[in-house]
Formats: C-alpha cells, structure tokens, sequence
C-alpha cells in the first residue's frame, strides 16, 4: 500500500503555477476550495490566472512582483472567484522552486480559505467603525472621513461644511414612549438623512440624537443652505411612533472650512456652538458659525456657572403680578421668576428658563420659587372676605419626575398653604410625547386640592381636545392674542371664539399681557373672567404687592 501523501490529503490546497499564469499541479483540497470536482477538472478550466482567479486586476501582478522581490510571498491575501463565480477569501504561502543551475521552474505553494475570518473581521471593522443601531458611520469614522474631506478640500480650493444636527424633543420621546420608540425614531431620522445627500456627502450618528453631516465640494454656500433646508423639511415630517404621529423638529449648525477652522476639532466644536445658537433661537432652524456666536457660547456657559452659584446664594427671587376682575380689583396673582444677579443684573426668565430646562437646574430652581411664593402667599390678608389665590409656573420638564406632585406637596405644608388658593400654570407642551405621565400627575394634583391653568392658550395646536379630556380649571389667553386685539380683526375673532370655548367648557378665563383700556374693554366685554397685564401692574416684588394688598387692592 502506497502511504497517503500529503499532496493529496492535505486540508491546505497546494499548488504550482508557471509564470505566465497556468496550473501545473493542483491537489483535491485546492480543487474543493475553488469549487472543481478534481484537480484535473481545475488545471483543465482554470489556464489564466490573472484574469480567471484574482478578483482585484493586477493582483497577480503584485504576486509575482512580491516573488521576485523576496523569492517567496507570506500570508498573501486576496479575494478570488471560485468556479461558480462566487467570491472567497483565500491566503497564500509560496516560493519559487528553482533548478540546479538557479533556474526558474515554477511557484509552489498553499492556499487556505480565509472567508470565514474576514468576515468576522469585517463585522469587527463594521462595529468598530458604524453605529449598530442606525448603520450610519460613528465617531471613529466620522474623524476619518473629516479628516480626509479636510485634506480634498485644501488641495481643490472647495467648501466643505460641518453640519451638527441635534433633535428637537428627542429626549421627550425617549423618555414618555420609552427606547424603542426612541430608537425607532433614530433610524427614521438616519434614513431620512441619508436619503437627503449625495454620495460624496457623510452623514454620521455622533451619539445619542446627534447626527453630523460631512458636505464636500460644495462651491458656493448657497447650495449648502438649499441642503439644510431640504433636511429641515424631511426631519420635520411626521413619524409615526407607537401607533401615533409625531413631529421632531431638528436645530443645525453650520461650521465651514476653512474660514471657521482649518482643522476637524475646531470645526467641530464650532458647529457645535453654532447648533446650540439655533436651538436657542426657537429650533427647527439652522445657524453658521460666527465669532459673535462663539462669545455667546461662551456668555452661556458662564451665565449657566453663575445661575449654579446663584441658586445656592438665593438670587432668583419670585416677583408677583396681580390679577384683576373687571372692577380691577385683585383676586389673584401670578408669581414670576426673577434673577437679581451680581454680575449680569436683572436677568429676565426668558434667558435663563431655557438653560435651567437644558441642564436640570429647573428643578433647584422651581423649589426656590415655589417655597418663597408659598411663603408669602399664606401670610396674605385677605380682600373682601378673600385671600388672592397664587399662580407658580411649571416647566413641561419638570413632568417626567414622578415625585413632583409629593413634592409640591411637601412645600405647601412647611409654607402653611392650603393647596386650595394654588393654580398650577402649565402649557401645552406637557403633553407631548406619551402624555399619559402627565394626565397622571395632573389627576393626582387636582386630588391634592390645586387648580390647574392651561398657559398661553391659543396658540398650540390641539388645544380643543386637550380642553376636553384633561382636568383644567383655568385657560389663560396668550397674550399674542390679546396685544392687537383692538384694531385686528382676525385676531379679535379668535380671541373671542377663545372666550367663548372658555366659557361654554365652564372654565375660569383669564387673559394675560392686556397693555391698555381698549384691550380691557373688549376682553371685559366679551366675557373675560379675569385680567393680568402692564394695564394693572408690572411684576412687583413681595413688598410692594403686599402694600399693594393693605392699600384694598385696587389696581
Ligand atoms: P408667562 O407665564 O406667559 O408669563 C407672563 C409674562 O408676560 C411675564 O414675563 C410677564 O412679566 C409678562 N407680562 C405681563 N403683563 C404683560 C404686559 O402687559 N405686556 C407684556 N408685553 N408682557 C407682560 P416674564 O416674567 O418675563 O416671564 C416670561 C416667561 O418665563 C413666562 O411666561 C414663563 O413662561 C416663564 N417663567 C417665568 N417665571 C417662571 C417660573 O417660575 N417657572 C417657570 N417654569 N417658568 C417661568
Ligand atoms: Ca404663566
Ligand atoms: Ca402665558
């Protein structure tokens, strides 16, 4: 018995080849991994390697070129097609086999198939390199892709644009419809991105809800505005989510190279600065980087370090606004937020309530107010046998803690409060997302005794069926309707039908922002409950409201 040889046992295919690119010999293993039925059947078919084999041209040039080099080739990898035409990975070891006299004979050498290892490695690359959720590039690749976008566009003399996309109310999603709704929106988003660039453009997933889009060889900065403006619109498009629609709106900014950076890390983080310029301006807009911005970015930072310290330091002081009825005689108030700062003066609500939403500090914050507008309201006399009830504010955000209501709570029992003469101001934006959270946590104030006021009524959206369904006592009147009330007509017709939806809803109607006596007599004249404004009074603080209150409260 002949003993088994390796040639044809081996597991390896092992071959030799001439230099022009024919099979000499080949072993059954080399036959299967090529997908022949025999080594015979493989030399016969497979007579041009260069062409017949290799996938990538010129791979079998660079084999012999190595050869030639070296006299051998280690761990050669290419991509190679088998009989079927199917694609595999294999790696081969070889060396030249030469004569007595130094002559060439022919390569020899092994092949293993490798498929099995690249494609592992290439879901490591894939993992290491895309985002597993959306299948966009990440970080790492997003660095990359600048980087080289950095270098295309020095050496052409193009624009190139960072664009940071942040999510408007993607974490209000997130947190009332729970990840899965939020990851299906992720992806939403990243294909809607997708679907909005050409193929040279990136669009990457840096974390959370920012994307950052890469947009090469743009020539004038107009077609990179028709982009943006093109991304707005698809972003802003309704999703469905949970068997319901939604609308996300996204804030962008704009960093451009190389006047706002000539390198990746400085555009970036000017993007950066230019997406929380827009956010700050309303969202669902884009803005470009400019030193102006990048002085704000800064101005933010440090006003957000200075309300930390002034919480502490108590600086936010609640001012309260009377409300009147149409004697003018006050029945109510309405406590505002105030922040009496060292460094910047008298800072009005509408700058630093967004950044205390943004960075938690609401939280702090609404306590600070609440306790001294608690404080205050129990130690009111009252006026004709009636204490003025309060009005505290209560951002959205302050919904997606279950503990509010046990908090509040709390603090009208250290003031000494009945819950009874305290309004809850809230808008809108409470419900969105799931809203369920929120319909909760209103029940369970209205069992604790408080009356609840829907904000700046009017200018919402769905406002009729929130009415409807949800526990209020009270609607205030925006005051964008109130102000032209006297000379436009279309406004006057909708504050009017306001009044009276108010009205046949048996609700108390309350209109806020009234500047002047026709704005009063017509609101008074249709019905108004109650009125709040300049007209009145101004924000006042405790003192003076209170003299206000011993003086009989007239206004
Ligand atoms: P808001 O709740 O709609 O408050 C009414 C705003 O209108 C107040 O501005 C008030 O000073 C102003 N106002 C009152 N009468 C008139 C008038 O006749 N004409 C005009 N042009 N304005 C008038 P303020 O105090 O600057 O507050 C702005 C917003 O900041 C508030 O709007 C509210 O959304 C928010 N805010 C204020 N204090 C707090 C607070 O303690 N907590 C929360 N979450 N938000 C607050
Ligand atoms: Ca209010
Ligand atoms: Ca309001």
């Amino acid at each position: 018995m002949r003993p088994p040889s390796i040639f044809e046992h081996a597991s390896e295919g092992i071959f030799q080849t001439s230099l022009d690119g024919r099979y000499l010999a080949a072993n059954p293993a080399l036959a299967r991994i090529y997908g022949y039925a025999s080594p015979e059947e493989l030399i016969a078919d497979l007579s041009d390697i260069e062409h017949q084999l290799y996938v990538k041209p010129g791979r079998r040039e660079e084999f012999r070129r190595a050869m030639e080099a070296h006299g051998e080739v280690v761990n050669f990898e290419s991509e190679v097609y088998r009989r079927d035409g199917s694609k595999i990975w294999i790696s081969e070891n070889a060396h030249i086999v030469r004569g007595a006299n130094g002559e060439f004979i022919c390569y020899e050498g092994t092949v293993q198939d490798i498929t099995e290892r690249r494609r592992y490695q290439e879901q490591l690359e894939r993992q290491a390199n895309y985002d597993l959720l959306t299948g966009l590039p990440n970080r790492n690749l997003l660095a990359d892709r600048l980087d080289q976008a950095i270098l295309r566009a020095e050496r052409l003399g193009y624009f190139l644009a960072v664009v940071f996309i942040d999510l408007d109310g993607f974490k209000f999603i997130n947190d009332t419809l729970g990840h899965d709704a939020g990851d299906e929106l992720l992806i939403e988003i990243a294909n809607r991105l997708r679907a909005c660039l050409r193929g040279s453009d990136t669009v990457a997933r840096q974390g959370g809800d920012e994307f950052v889009l890469v947009l090469n060889d743009h020539y004038r900065t107009n077609s990179i505005i028709s982009l943006l403006e093109r991304v707005l619109m698809e972003v802003g498009r309704p999703v469905w989510l949970a068997g319901r629609e939604f609308q996300v709106g996204a804030s962008l900014g704009v960093a451009v190279f190389p006047q706002d950076g000539s390198d990746a890390a400085t555009l970036m983080k000017n993007a950066d600065i230019a997406m929380y310029a827009a956010k700050n301006r309303g969202r669902n807009n884009f803005q470009f980087f400019t030193r102006d911005l990048n002085r704000m970015a800064e101005e933010r930072l440090n006003l957000e370090t200075a309300m930390r310290a002034g919480i502490e330091q108590n600086e936010f002081l609640a001012y309260f606004q009377p409300k009147v009825d149409h004697r003018r005689r006050v029945v109510g108030v309405e406590a505002l937020a105030r922040w009496q700062s060292p460094a910047y003066g008298m800072v009005s609500p509408d700058r630093f309530i967004p950044i205390a939403e943004e960075t938690g500090l609401i939280l702090p914050l609404t306590e600070a107010i609440l306790r001294q507008a608690f404080a205050a309201a129990a130690r009111w006399p009252a006026l004709h046998g009636q204490v003025p009830h309060l009005a505290v504010n209560l951002s959205p955000k302050l919904f997606l803690d279950e503990g509010l209501v046990n908090r509040c709570a709390t603090l009208l029992r250290e003031a000494g409060l009945p819950p009874e003469r305290v309004e809850l101001e809230i808008t809108e934006s409470v419900f969105l997302g799931d809203g369920e959270r929120a319909v909760r946590l209103l029940h369970e104030f209205k069992e604790l005794g408080v009356a609840l006021a829907m904000d700046d009524f009017g200018t919402g959206y769905s406002s009729l069926s929130y009415l409807r369904r949800f526990p209020l006592d009270i609607i205030k009147i925006d005051r964008s309707l109130v102000t032209g009330i006297e000379h436009e007509e279309e406004v006057a017709m909708i504050a009017r039908a306001v009044i009276s939806l108010g009205q046949s809803l048996r609700k108390t109607v309350v209109a806020e922002g009234v500047e002047n006596a026709a704005q009063f007599d017509f609101l008074r004249y249709q019905g108004c409950h109650e009125f709040q404004g300049w007209l009145f009074s101004r924000p006042l603080p405790e003192q003076e409201f209170r003299a206000l209150l011993e003086r009989g409260g007239q206004c």
